[in-house]
């Protein structure tokens, strides 16, 4: 490890690969520092994302793609089923990935292209030189090494700790995670090509349920709930164990994630002097699915591609590095971060019966195209009051 680089990057995520491989493309030095001892394990995922939202970034390769999905259903608390065909499920129908190979795949793809890449290498500090960030203090393998950098990228996901050292208020209020546990199981009597939703109080409150199939008989279950709704006898895994005993009484786990998802705002600003923050680390997962992985390519791409530019002038100061803050925030994603936050705000608090409601009159029209804005009609025709209070929604409607 040098002491010097253009960009250091922390986190061998999917946002860190991005931000990593598009710098060392361009020729710039940069090191990726990851803390874990292997890319991409323990996966805290499950590993979906929309076909057409991954092209862009990767071309599709069977070796990291589980399955090809094909429709989606969305099951209301009265388990009354609404199926999805592909036509009408948009970015809901697309790929489970095999996130272990995905994400040894794209940091090994910044390595070919030039990028130093350092596992089981945590980042303890900020260097900090004129209230600026100047690099970061490495740990590995007992040893401490103080990485000097022109630009650094936080793309140290959910538990991002970087930027909030580097001075940034990063904190997601409580009832703003979802927490989430998975279970891979096998056996289990499931349609290959089809994800799952299971919606309900009872049954994931303040989140949902999801079976994401990873081929015959074998799929990731999981669940979040709203952090506010977690407690002894009713955290994430005990809805979880109750829905697959129900569903599933003759599966088996084969492997038990935990994990947080941000359904919050993302940060307010995004950039800092010599500093840009990406993916999970910016809060920029979806506030209704939980989603990040797109985000986080997107982002660690669009970081990367500002700083080139602003290194290019010779000035990373924050207001040259703004333009990354208002190009995502503009950006097809992060007008859908805006409009699905303000959705998920009116979710969250709907009873089971309303629930019903919405799928039931959703499943009875004519769509082309299931999106978001289908569900905030449906969910205005089931709560007329609600217009007032989605009144803000307004620009988006
Ligand atoms: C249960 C669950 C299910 C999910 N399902 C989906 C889904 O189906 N589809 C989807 O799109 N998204 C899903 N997500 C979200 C998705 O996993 C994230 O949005 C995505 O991984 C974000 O990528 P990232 O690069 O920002 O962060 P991460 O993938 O979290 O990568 C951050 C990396 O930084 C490392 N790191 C942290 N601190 C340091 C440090 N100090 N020094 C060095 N390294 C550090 C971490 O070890 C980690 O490897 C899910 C999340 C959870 C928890």
């Amino acid at each position: 490890m040098k002491r010097q680089y253009d960009m250091l990057v922390i986190g061998g995520g999917p946002g860190g690969a991005l931000a990593a491989k598009t710098a060392a493309d361009k020729g710039l030095s940069v090191c990726l520092v990851e803390k874990r001892p292997a890319i991409g394990v323990p996966v805290r995922c499950a590993e979906g994302i929309g076909k057409e939202l991954l092209t862009d970034f990767i071309p599709p390769d069977p070796k990291w793609i589980a399955t090809e999905i094909e429709r989606a259903e969305l099951v209301a608390p009265d388990d009354f089923s609404m199926l999805l065909e592909p036509k009408m499920a948009g970015s809901e129908v697309g790929y489970v990935l095999d996130r272990k190979v995905f994400d040894r795949e794209l940091v090994w793809k910044a390595a070919e292209a030039g990028a130093e890449t350092y596992v089981k290498a945590r980042a303890t500090a900020p260097i900090m030189r004129n209230g600026a960030v100047a690099g970061a203090v490495i740990e590995q393998h007992g040893k401490t090494y103080e990485v000097n950098a022109k630009i650094t990228i936080a793309a140290d996901g959910i538990e991002s700790k970087f930027a909030k050292w580097a001075g940034i208020d990063t904190t997601v209020p409580l009832r703003e995670i979802e927490t989430c546990a998975q279970y891979l199981m096998t056996g289990i009597d499931i349609d290959a090509q089809m994800t799952s939703f299971y919606l309900g109080n009872e049954v994931a409150p303040a989140g949902y349920v999801w079976i994401f199939p990873k081929g015959k008989g074998l799929a990731n279950v999981g669940i979040g709930i709203g952090g506010g709704k977690s407690g002894a006898g009713h955290r994430a895994k005990d809805y979880l164990d109750r829905f697959v005993a129900r569903k599933f009484p003759n599966g088996k786990s084969i492997e038990l994630i935990v994990g947080g998802v941000s359904v919050c705002k993302p940060l307010s600003c995004t950039v800092a002097d010599n500093m840009l923050i990406v993916g999970d680390a910016a809060r920029i997962s979806d506030p209704i699915t939980g989603g990040g992985i797109y985000n986080a390519l997107y982002t660690g791409r669009l970081a990367a591609e500002t700083a080139i530019a602003a290194l290019e002038k010779g000035d990373t100061r924050k207001a040259a590095l703004m333009p990354y803050d208002t190009t995502w925030r503009s950006s097809p994603m992060g007008k859908a971060l805006e409009r699905n936050y303000a959705v998920k705000e009116v979710f969250v608090g709907l009873s089971d019966e309303k629930l019903n409601a919405i799928v039931h009159s959703i499943s009875k029209i004519n769509l082309e195209e299931f999106s978001t804005l289908t569900l905030i009609t449906e969910l205005i025709k089931a709560n007329p009051s609600l217009l007032l209070e989605l009144k803000h929604l307004k620009a988006f409607l």
